[in-house]
């Protein structure tokens, strides 16, 4: 692609972001990592969560508290035994003191006893534990009966064997203690090593939690100011733009009305209006003038301007099938036609075809047309029809006689010895003789019939619906006329002259006028031999010597 100077355009990719616009990818980016983080920030803490809900279950400080109890219990146990051996205390007490060691030693699942935590740690002293319940309970069982004998010596044996025992048990429990006491520390200290690595952990994750917010909101507030100035920026292009606009508009409407103002002012017709709907997109002062309007019509099918409709036609059928019409000479407007040069085209104007029309007024010039034209066609002497306007026209009206099964007749007619008239009293005397002869023919013929000078003083007459014999009653009559008619020559002498006339009536072998002229030429060839002064007609000039 090329921009319109010529030079290749950059190429930019479909996910180019000018500089210093926002760019949304990164933001997604920022927040799916921030995201991230406070899933993981979560899953830190009720990991770490999890380790001090461990820490805080008791099982350590009761393993603790319940070899110290047993331990305890055991030695007032032994303490009372010792007493009872020296009578200071009653078989009752020791029994009584036996059960609540007994109660202490509850592994019924009620009371307490060694976690699972320290039986797999310290199997040794949970045993140790184990083994003390039957041991105490054998006691018991052996000294309830006894109880209330003092001085029993089963009893004294039983408490014997209590305080002999005890002693090493104790030793033994006192061992427990400390070993259960280091594996306590051991575990207490192990838990808060992981409580503190977990923390570590924690705040690593809270950083970056904290960071990545950080950069989310660093990330917004510069988007957000980008986004500002690149709504400044487009509301400061929408202002040029505008502007730009106006000053477009201006143009454009200063260049409409310079445009409007010469087409009104030009000497031609101008007219813009729609081929189907009619509608006047435009149309000059001069034109609508012309046609007779006080305001410019609001619709004006173009063709409907043109005032003869074979020529109506002719300009439609070129504008459909060539796009454009020039200088077709035509009449415009329907009151007070005017001729006109016409040029057209077919154009669009707002996606309908248009008629565009100019046109100039050349009235002046078909009129000084027709006079030139007319001047061509007289005979500048007699002012009859020249040689060529007679052969064209006769021949027309020949052609209309045969066409409608009408008989012609035409008359050749040359005046006597005419150029004796021109010897004898000037040849100005002889133009008289010819303008005088024309006169007379003319008055004696109808307004349908066709009279021309042929050349000096040779005139011919074409009778439409006239036989031989009609045509033969009017040479005379013209014949009869020149003959009683008197001139005076310039010497103030008379002058008097005959003209002779051939007759000839169409017949099925003219092919035209111009062999019923050769025809009537004959006859008056006859008449002239023949004497002159005389009319004859074809056929008869034909039998005649
Ligand atoms: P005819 O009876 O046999 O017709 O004899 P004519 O003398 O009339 O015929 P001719 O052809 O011998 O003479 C015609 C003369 O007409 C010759 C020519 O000088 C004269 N002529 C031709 N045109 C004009 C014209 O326009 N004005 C004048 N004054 N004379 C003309
Ligand atoms: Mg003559
Ligand atoms: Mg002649």
């Amino acid at each position: 692609m090329q921009s319109p100077s010529g030079k290749p355009l950059p190429r930019r990719a479909a996910n180019d972001i000018p500089p210093g616009q926002p760019r949304p990818h990164a933001t997604y980016w920022l927040l799916a990592m921030v995201a991230a983080m406070a899933l993981a920030t979560a899953a830190t803490l009720w990991w770490t969560l999890r380790q001090t809900h461990v820490l805080a279950q008791p099982h350590q400080q009761n393993d603790l508290w319940y070899v110290s109890s047993v331990h305890n219990e055991l030695a007032r146990v032994s303490l009372l035994a010792r007493k009872v051996r020296a009578r200071e205390a009653s078989t009752q007490d020791l029994q009584e003191r036996l059960e609540v060691l007994l109660g202490t030693l509850d592994t019924s699942g009620r009371g307490p006893r060694v976690s699972t935590q320290l039986r797999e740690a310290l199997p040794e002293a949970a045993q140790d534990l184990d083994s003390l319940r039957p041991l105490v309970e054998r006691w018991s069982t052996q000294l309830a009966p006894l109880a209330t004998q003092n001085g029993n010596g089963k009893a004294a044996a039983i408490t014997a064997d209590i305080v002999r025992q005890s002693d090493t048990l104790l030793d033994r429990l006192r061992k427990v203690v400390a070993n259960v006491h280091l594996f306590s520390a051991q575990e207490a200290n192990q838990a808060r090593q992981q409580l503190s690595q977990r923390f570590l952990v924690l705040s690593a994750v809270l950083g970056g939690l904290l960071l990545g917010t950080a950069l989310l909101i660093a990330k917004l507030v510069r988007d957000t100011r980008l986004a500002r100035a690149a709504s400044q920026q487009l509301v400061q292009a929408n202002r040029q733009l505008e502007v730009r606009v106006a000053s477009r508009t201006r143009k454009i409407e200063e260049g409409r009305a310079l445009l409007s103002f010469i087409l009104n002012t030009s000497p031609s017709d101008v007219v813009l209006a729609e081929v189907e709907s009619g509608r006047v997109h435009f149309i000059n002062r001069q034109l609508t003038e012309r046609l007779g309007l006080k305001a410019a019509p609001e619709t004006l099918f173009l063709p409907e301007l043109l005032h003869d409709p074979e020529t109506r036609e002719r300009f439609t059928q070129a504008l459909d099938r060539y796009g454009q019409v020039d200088a077709m000479e035509a009449m415009i407007g329907e009151q007070d036609p005017r001729w006109s040069s016409l040029s057209a085209r077919l154009i669009e104007v707002e996606g309908q075809l248009a008629h565009l029309l100019w046109g100039f007024d050349i009235s002046a010039h078909k009129a000084l047309e027709g006079q030139l034209r007319e001047l061509a066609t007289r005979d500048a002497l007699s002012g009859l029809l020249n040689r060529r306007a007679f052969l064209e026209r006769s021949t027309a009206l020949f052609d209309h006689c045969r066409r409608h099964g009408q008989p012609c007749a035409v008359l050749m007619i040359d005046i006597d010895h005419f150029k004796r008239i021109n010897d004898r009293h000037g040849h100005q005397m002889g133009d008289v003789a010819i303008r005088t002869c024309a006169e007379a023919i003319g008055h004696a013929l109808r307004d349908a019939d066709l009279l021309g000078r042929l050349g000096g003083e040779e005139f011919a007459v074409l009778l439409p619906h006239a036989t031989a014999d009609s045509a033969t009653v009017v040479a005379e009559r013209i014949r009869s006329a020149m003959a009683q008619m008197n001139l005076m020559s310039p010497q103030g002498q008379p002058l008097s002259f005959t003209i002779s006339i051939g007759v000839a009536e169409m017949a099925a072998h003219h092919a035209g006028i111009e062999p019923l002229l050769v025809d009537a030429d004959q006859a008056l060839y006859r008449a002239k031999a023949t004497g002159r002064n005389k009319v004859l007609a074809y056929e008869a000039a034909i039998g005649q010597p």
